[in-house]
């Protein structure tokens, strides 16, 4: 089974119809039918912890405001996989991996898999990322994921590989429709990287580029992209399937590997 990273920016995009999303429907109906989905969302952020949600029937979690009513009434019925969460905690013992009865599907998870798989009829659960561990970990961790490859379950990662929001904040209307040059700079810097399968360099990413501390002010949707790539086998060609930019200062770039 391939791997996906996928750049998620607005919760918007789970009610829009752009290239964005209209290549998200093309790749899902061109993957193969995975059996379940294992989702990496930088929504989920659990310090001191990594924690798979384990219920039945999670919940849609619309962990956001200020947007219109119909994107809060959205939902993503998909059912869960609690045996396949109990199977992950037992095969990642070199890491604790516990239970949680009470997350669901966050945006980062729903607002993509509502365009990859728009009839909910795959089994999800998410994965929690630690947010204490340091870039290495979830990289690793990504590695361990692997196996799942192997029993066709679809490993997705959903962050942005650039993501500031405060800086898109300050950018006037105008100045927004174009891209922050420190953003396509690290983002050419992941691709050039990307493309040498130069993971090390990656991992490293505060010193991948001289606008990696703009790019990257804060790991957490930069993260899901290191458990992709740890999950794609060494040397695996990456192919970047999608490549924009949402509001000038978010790197929409989704990657498939295999
Ligand atoms: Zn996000």
């Amino acid at each position: 089974m391939p791997v996906l990273f996928i750049g998620h920016g607005s919760p918007l995009n789970a009610l829009s119809d752009n290239a964005f999303t209209q290549c998200l429907r093309t790749l899902g109906a061109e993957l193969p039918r995975p059996v379940a989905v294992v989702c990496i969302s930088a929504h989920w952020l659990t310090p001191g912890a990594t924690l798979v949600d384990a219920q039945a029937r999670p919940r849609t979690i619309h962990d956001f405001g200020g947007f219109p009513q119909a994107l809060h009434d959205m939902q993503y019925p998909a059912p869960g996989r609690p045996e396949l969460a109990q199977s992950l905690s037992q095969r990642l013992s070199a890491v604790p991996v516990h239970s949680d009865a009470r997350w669901g599907f966050d945006h980062g998870c729903w607002s993509v898999l509502t365009h990859l798989y728009p009839n909910a009829d795959i089994p999800v659960l998410q994965l929690s990322i630690d947010y204490d561990k340091p870039a290495e970990f979830h990289w690793d961790l990504g590695a361990q994921l692997r196996f799942l490859r192997d029993q066709g379950v679809l490993i997705v990662g959903s962050g942005n590989v650039v993501h500031n929001l405060r800086a898109t904040a300050r950018m006037a209307p105008e100045a927004a429709r174009a891209t922050a040059p420190w953003a396509q700079d690290f983002d050419d810097a992941v691709a050039h990287a990307l493309e040498a399968r130069d993971d090390r360099a990656l991992v490293r990413y505060e010193s991948l580029s001289s606008s990696s501390q703009m790019a990257v002010p804060t790991p957490d949707h930069y993260w899901p992209f290191l458990y992709a790539l740890g999950a794609a086998h060494q040397g695996e060609r990456a192919q970047t399937v999608y490549a924009s930019f949402q509001s000038g200062t978010l790197s929409m770039r989704c990657v498939r590997f295999g």
